[in-house]
């Protein structure tokens, strides 16, 4: 069991060949997917994606880049959009403040909206942040103290993607009740912060992702990312952990279904849910 929690197979790279992607995703162990929306178009592929394959998910959202477009046509757009049972999550959203390619405010404004509406369906929310991690976390834990109230208690509120803060900040989203991914990033020579992470977190509360076809493991540098080059970060965080890569591929799918809801992988032992809130 191996979950690929955040990767883009809608994304133009590759086109006609998702499929074949999907395929040696399979051959190399990864049971499913989570294929991220980051506006509205690319939701809508994600979607048809897991409309049309086994084991491959949704999550519908608009990311932080493209915030400054998003319309309230849109936000119903993704709300329409949920009907689908195969959309397990609201994302990705969040904030960017290294590339700044939406206004702050407007950043903001569209992350509180997309979060409001995964509150509405009761959906986990997939949050991208970078270089924001006060503001961020700001707007999570307000976030989290109004939609706890009526949250199912016994699930996660969402999943910070490609977590790349420290390790005390990683706790305390785990305190909130959100899981924390961890991508290939933690191959590069410089991720210091990221392994201490990979090592230091509760496995129930981690999430492994490609977010393919972006950030490509050390090993493959400059080269398209694709889910089954998932197998090495797995080795990677079982290699930091000092445990095998079954326990860390079997615990991290469980923590991604937990996560997502994706019930025919099969949900963790409900003490096991308690003892960790
Ligand atoms: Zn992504």
């Amino acid at each position: 069991m191996l979950v690929d929690a955040h990767c883009h197979l809608q994304d133009p790279q590759f086109k006609g060949k998702e499929q074949e992607v999907i395929n040696r995703a399979r051959v190399a162990g990864v049971t499913a997917m989570v294929v991220v929306g980051f506006d509205i178009e690319s939701s809508r592929r994600a979607v048809e994606l897991a409309e049309s394959h086994e084991n491959v998910y949704a999550t519908i959202g608009v990311h932080p880049h493209h915030a400054k477009d998003v319309s309230p046509r849109d936000i119903e757009a993704l709300a329409r959009l949920a009907d689908s049972a195969a959309v397990v999550g609201i994302g990705e959203t969040g904030l960017d403040y290294y590339r700044d390619l939406s206004p702050r405010e407007v950043q903001q404004s569209v992350f509180r909206e997309q979060l409001e509406l995964a509150g509405q369906l009761s959906i986990p929310v997939v949050v991208h942040s970078r270089d924001a991690d006060e503001e961020t976390y700001r707007i999570i834990e307000e976030y989290a103290r109004q939609a706890l109230a009526e949250w199912p208690k016994d699930r996660p509120l969402g999943v910070m993607h490609c977590f790349a803060g420290d390790l005390p900040l990683a706790l305390r989203y785990v305190q909130l009740g959100l899981l924390i991914s961890i991508a290939g990033t933690c191959t590069y020579p410089n991720a210091d912060r990221t392994r201490a992470v990979a090592g230091g977190i509760p496995l129930r509360w981690m999430a492994v992702e490609t977010d393919a076809p972006y950030l490509p493991l050390q090993s493959r540098r400059g080269k398209r990312n694709e889910p089954a080059y998932l197998v090495e970060t797995v080795q990677c965080i079982a290699d930091i952990r000092g445990a095998s890569f079954e326990e860390v591929s079997q615990r991290t799918a469980m923590a991604a279904a937990w996560l997502f809801g994706l019930g025919d992988i099969g949900e963790p032992e409900a003490s096991l849910v308690e003892e960790s809130r």
